[in-house]
């Protein structure tokens, strides 16, 4: 973001693609949220090639959009005339083509910004990766405001990452970077829906919790947990785990230091890379607080190179919530329309 060439002010739209929801908020002239609107994302996870439905997977998606943009423009009597900035999951090019998208397989390799286009005439449009736009409004208005290099990392069903460099968002070469739940931590690990094995975010994700559950369910580790799920490990859930975990389980307590490793593992790793002086860490999974901080503070300062020899890092959790991709979108929309 190139603050002088930043007009901050007037009302923006922005969108927010999620794997569960399509979420869209307006943003008034002083960047507060005028209004909200949601809609449920159609063809949601991994898509069947052989749903009738397959062809339409990323229209219906485009539509879910457009229905959420024409709802916040009747709720703030805007004409079409605010920009509308979409947040996508995955690697969405500077055209707005999004090129790959394993946890939305329906609208992977979709052309979004001309399905966009079609849907929504005469509109500024501006389509950029979901955590990208979160890190912006973290940056911006959240947990980061005032810092210059900060790591997002969004930990949901998957993991996405935001980049800000010296004050400037970090796109790369074709606005793919911050991919960084594709970092392979395991080469032998589980497979990936991109096609790879051991990714970061089969283990620091909502769904490695799950799996970081299981394992220790079969490893006898989660009794009381297993018991309350009727006696099968395989039923074990990542949230049975938070939840015994908060009541003080010490098998759960257990599992949730594992997560906090694999956690602390992607970021000691994005460290030596970034020199972040601040990570925020957003998604679903961070809502359990210090559960996962405690933990994942601790196994970061254990492993980060330099240790005690280099400055604090301060890992802190989002400030805008389930709203920070749909506000950077519509940031970004206004910075670069
Ligand atoms: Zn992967």
């Amino acid at each position: 973001v190139n603050p002088e060439r930043s007009p901050r002010h007037g009302p923006a739209l922005g969108v927010d693609i999620g794997g569960t929801k399509v979420l869209g908020v307006a943003l008034d002239a002083d960047d507060e949220v005028a209004a909200e609107a949601r809609a449920t994302t159609p063809h949601s996870g991994i898509f069947d090639p052989n749903d009738p439905a397959a062809g339409d997977g990323a229209a219906a998606v485009a539509g879910a959009v457009a229905e959420v943009v024409a709802a916040l423009r009747r709720a703030t009597d805007d004409d079409g005339r605010a920009p509308v900035g979409v947040g996508v999951p995955g690697m969405c090019d500077r055209q707005g083509v999004l090129r790959f998208a394993p946890n939305l397989a329906a609208a992977s390799g979709a052309d979004i910004a001309a399905l966009l286009a079609e849907r929504l005439p005469d509109t500024i449009l501006v389509i950029e990766n979901d955590a990208t736009c979160a890190a912006v409004a973290e940056h911006r208005l959240g947990a980061a405001a005032g810092d210059e290099n900060v790591l997002l990392v969004t930990l949901g069903t998957g993991i996405g990452g935001g980049v800000i460099s010296e004050g400037r968002v970090l796109l790369g070469a074709s606005g793919f970077a911050g991919e960084i739940g594709h970092m392979v931590v395991d080469p032998a690990g589980p497979p990936c829906p991109c096609g790879r094995r051991g990714c970061w975010e089969r283990y620091a994700s909502g769904g490695g919790l799950a799996r970081l559950a299981r394992e220790a369910a079969y490893a006898g580790r989660l009794p009381a947990v297993v018991e309350a799920a009727g006696g099968d490990a395989e039923a074990v859930r990542g949230e049975d785990v938070t939840k015994a975990a908060l009541a003080g389980d010490p098998g759960a307590l257990g599992v949730m230091e594992d997560l906090g490793w694999w956690v602390a593992l992607g970021l000691t790793n994005l460290t030596a890379v970034l020199d972040p002086a601040r990570i925020v860490i957003g998604g679903g999974l961070v809502e359990v607080g210090e559960l996962l901080l405690t933990p994942t503070k601790k196994a970061y300062a254990e492993q980060v190179e330099g240790g005690r020899r280099r400055p604090d890092v301060a890992i802190v959790p989002a400030a805008l919530g389930e709203r920070a991709g749909a506000v950077g979108a519509a940031l970004t929309a206004r910075d670069r329309r």
